[in-house]
């Protein structure tokens, strides 16, 4: 047989099992109506984006939970895909057509969407590839584009249905307009920024007497579409001059003084200009006091002819002449520095621009409330519970969804207009006619939808739905959807509203959150930072698995996950630790051969029980930390377990026994707790496991019976009969003794071929010990050892040290052990040093001026420093009087 490599080489072995396991067709689940089967849909990677890690993360995750549930035998699903990302690619490709002097109008809708296409599907094979590389086992033979046929069909269908009930209208509504992109944006593509302005206080001459009103505003261009000034009618400054009017100055207009509630009193000078064609507000005063709405800006953000003498200018170059020409006039009283927070395109950063536009909208508080009653009664969780709350407080609160965008990227709203008898006629298949009036003159509507109505659909139109299809049938609803915390509303919440209208079904029973990716100190990753990691370049680095690993042990669902360089390494030694022990036993198993019979295990040795008993506690556990969704923490147990116990422990005994040849041999205990550690381990990391996992299956006797790959291999089940108690009491103690001993070796610089003599005393586990003493003897390197009952244990010289442990004492003679002047001379350097420093912390530490300005964790922290270094200090003195009293001895 083969040996394998001395170095683990992921690049390698990576893409051989992938095509493997492709080639044998275990992605695609079998329907198999006896069988609940397990089903993720992958919530499509945008097709702009190159793979982040917070991808990486999201496909590792669902992997993992993919891998266990096929493991278990559930019929399982990941259907994979990408989203067409409507504004974002459709930015993105503007300035791919900027950079050769071109713009989108030049050369048409047609041919801009063409290449929009060609660009889309470059991008959709990278991200294919991207995830292969992940080792992501998806269906790839479901892959779905939200753009193809099918979820076109189910966007169509699912806006006519809505239509048909009333829940999409079309209205004149206050929207956020990005003037860039030239499109409306819903409220959650506004990213608000805190701004430093100004708060301009302008005059507005009275129009029937002397005098004039004074009124505060950030925006101060914005007073050419002004068609009122509101005061609070309670405002004892304004109330003679309600029902007045004002004359709006260099456009001299005049417009009246209105009273309203919802003026605030406390902000500026308690009169409020009334823009409504461009502020929320305002449009709100106005719905109440019949104003009219005056438009004073062209969709690109220049002026219009409403802005009289300013027309053709952009909105800050207006803003800068508007203020000079008040200031000429002496209407411009005061400046002053103000901060407020100011919406942003979210796609491009341009200064959203409120204003009031003929849009199509989903009246969410019906579709709402039945996603509300979902979450509310259990039939979808949401993990982890404290998001719960804030997707109630969203819930409760939303708003209608604006869903048109002014763009050419995306599924256009399915509504034509009859240029002749004036109807809409809307419909899921395109019209030849006027279902009025049977005219042919009809346009469709320009626009498009917003990619989130798309992907709203996507748990159900990715599975055939408008139509009736076997996958519909057997995979909805879905099990989990898996997503990072950040897109709850955009997503996760749309896609439970239309789920549950679609298809009267929730579309997932469980929703898992996961946190942000952060670096290692915990700073948000920005290209800005530098402190960005490249999964590609942490792939060809460290190797997939290593990666994976990195980003999901000891993570909790919905917290925040730091990630730098030492967890990366510290990851990639664990996998070489994994590699190195299975080329241990691997080499073992080539000298000395398994027997069928030795796979039932006997153990007879207590280090074998104590084994096979911690493997099926850790195999308890992590069955249920993966019911609980608690991923991390079942990573997390499986390396302490293969590091701190089954590598550094048993497999060092069996070296002994090995060498020895002595029996029972501990093989089939190496390669009993070796193929289950693999399999535990699949699902976290599926390429070094499966290599390691085929290479010990040739060297099994009971090869012909096993699957033929470990993914296809159950996942370990725990034996409660395997549970040893007294097993792992002793074996524990054995360790600790075991311990304590190297520890003294190394504190007393101890040459490691040096002998040296140690008693051991203990009450009940004495016959146990003694039994075990060899193993003490070897590992520990000590002889003679003497394992005492505690009754024996008469009065120790002050010469021995004493070492106190749980269930033992270790009593090591420490004459003839060490150099003493050297030992001497360092111990007495150590004390001199801490008592330096305590004596400075002491010092900090009656500094008023430091206590009552540290903040009190410091203050306990240094408390706490002092406390240690004192308490060392007392140990070196120990010490050092141990030392010269087995010297004067001698
Ligand atoms: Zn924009
Ligand atoms: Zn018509």
């Amino acid at each position: 047989m083969s040996e394998i490599p001395k170095a683990y080489e992921p690049g390698k072995i990576e893409k051989k099992w992938y095509d493997f396991w492709l080639k044998q067709g275990y992605f695609s689940p079998k329907i198999d109506p006896k069988k609940k089967p397990f089903v993720i849909i992958m919530p499509p990677p945008n097709v702009t984006g190159e793979l982040h890690l917070g991808h990486a993360l999201t496909a590792t995750l669902e992997d993992i939970m993919v891998r266990w549930h096929r493991m278990q035998g559930d019929p399982t699903l990941w259907l994979p895909g990408t989203d067409h990302a409507g504004i974002a690619t459709q930015v993105v490709v503007e300035q791919q057509l900027t950079k050769q002097g071109k713009t989108k109008s030049e050369i048409g809708r047609e041919k801009f969407t063409k290449l929009t296409w060609e660009w889309a599907n470059k991008r959709r094979e990278d991200i294919r590839h991207q995830h292969q590389l992940l080792g992501a086992s998806c269906d790839w033979a479901r892959e779905r584009f939200t753009l193809d046929e099918g979820p076109s069909k189910a966007v169509r269908t699912a806006f006519v249905r809505l239509y048909k009930k009333g829940l999409i209208y079309r209205g004149e509504r206050m929207i956020n307009w990005c003037p860039r992109c030239q499109t409306a944006l819903s409220d959650l593509e506004v990213e608000h920024k805190d701004i430093v302005g100004h708060l301009y206080y302008i005059h507005y001459p009275l129009t029937e007497s002397e005098g004039f009103v004074t009124v505060a505003t950030t925006r101060p261009e914005t007073f050419l579409g002004d068609t009122a000034v509101a005061v609070n009618p309670e405002d004892k400054r304004y109330k003679k001059l309600i029902g007045k009017s004002v004359n709006l100055p260099i456009i001299d207009k005049e417009i009246p003084i209105i009273a309203d509630d919802a003026v605030d009193t406390s902000f500026g000078t308690g009169a409020l200009k009334i823009t409504p064609a461009h502020d929320p507000t305002d449009f709100e005063v106005a719905q109440r006091h019949n104003l009219p709405l005056v438009d004073i800006m062209h969709p690109d953000a220049t002026m219009n002819k409403n802005a009289g003498p300013y027309q053709g200018l952009e909105r800050f170059a207006c803003r800068d002449k508007v203020l000079a020409d008040l200031e000429d006039k002496k209407l411009l009283e005061k400046i002053e520095p103000y901060s407020h927070s100011v919406g942003h395109c979210g796609r491009c950063q341009t200064m959203i621009e409120p204003k009031v536009s003929l849009q199509w909208f989903v009246q969410t508080q019906p579709l709402a409330k039945a996603a509300i009653e979902a979450v509310r009664d259990g039939r979808v969780t949401i993990i982890p519970e404290r998001f719960t709350k804030i997707y109630f407080d969203w819930m409760e609160n939303i708003r209608d969804w604006c869903i048109s965008r002014q763009l050419w990227w995306g599924h256009r709203i399915p509504v034509w207009y009859c240029q002749d008898c004036g109807k809409l006629t809307v419909s899921v298949d395109e019209p030849s006619a006027c279902t009025h009036c049977g005219s042919k003159q009809i346009i469709q509507d320009p626009d498009v939808l917003d990619t989130w109505f798309s992907s709203a659909l996507w748990p159900h139109s990715t599975l055939g739905w408008p139509e009736n299809t076997a996958d519909l049938r057997y995979f909805y609803p879905g099990s989990v959807m898996e997503t990072g915390y950040d897109i709850l509303f955009f997503w996760v919440a749309r896609m439970i509203m239309m789920g549950l209208e679609d298809t009267g079904e929730i579309p997932f029973h469980t929703v898992y959150l996961h946190g942000l990716i952060r670096d290692e100190s915990g700073e948000k990753m920005s290209k800005l930072r530098g402190n960005v990691i490249n999964p590609a370049e942490a792939i060809s680095k460290y190797g997939v698995d290593a990666l994976r690993f990195a980003l999901t042990t000891g993570t909790s669902p919905g917290n925040d996950i730091n990630l730098g360089k030492s967890k990366l390494e510290s990851s990639r030694n664990f996998v070489n630790k994994l590699w190195n022990a299975t080329r241990f036993i691997l080499r073992s198993l080539d000298t000395e051969s398994l027997e069928a019979q030795e796979i039932e295990l006997q153990p007879q040795r207590i280090e074998d029980q104590w084994i096979d008993s911690q493997l099926n506690k850790l195999i308890k556990n992590v069955t249920r930390l993966m019911e609980e969704f608690q991923f991390g923490e079942a990573e997390q147990q499986i390396y302490d377990f293969v590091w701190s116990k089954f590598c550094d422990w048993y497999i060092e005994i069996a070296k002994i026994r090995l060498l020895s040849q002595s029996t029972p041999s501990p093989l089939p205990f190496l390669a009993n707790t070796l193929e289950k550690s693999l399999r535990l381990l699949h699902p976290f990391m599926p390429f070094v496991t499966e290599e390691l996992w085929q290479n010990l299956k040739q060297r099994l006797p009971d090869k012909g019976q096993m699957p033929a790959s470990i993914m296809i291999a159950p996942y370990p089940l725990a034996d409660d009969k395997a549970f040893a108690l007294e097993a792992e009491r002793v074996m524990d103690s054995i360790i600790e003794i075991i311990r304590s001993i190297r520890n003294f070796r190394a504190q007393y610089k101890v040459k490691p071929s040096k002998w040296i003599e140690a008693r051991v005393y203990t009450g009940e586990l004495l016959s146990s010990l003694i039994a075990e003493e060899s193993m003490i003897e070897t590992l520990a390197k000590v002889r003679p050892l003497t394992i005492l009952g505690r009754q024996k244990r008469g009065s120790t010289k002050d010469k021995d040290s004493v070492l106190v442990l749980k269930e033992a004492e270790v009593v090591v003679p420490l004459a003839g052990m060490v150099d003493r002047l050297a030992e001497e001379k360092r111990l007495v350097k150590e004390s001199e040093e801490i008592r330096e420093r305590i004596a400075q912390l002491d010092a900090r530490l009656r500094d008023k001026a430091f206590l009552t300005k540290a903040p009190s964790q410091v203050v306990e922290k240094e408390k706490e420093k002092l406390a240690t270094l004192q308490d060392k200090l007392k140990r070196l003195h120990q010490e050092l009087s141990q030392l010269s009293s087995s010297s004067a001895d001698n």
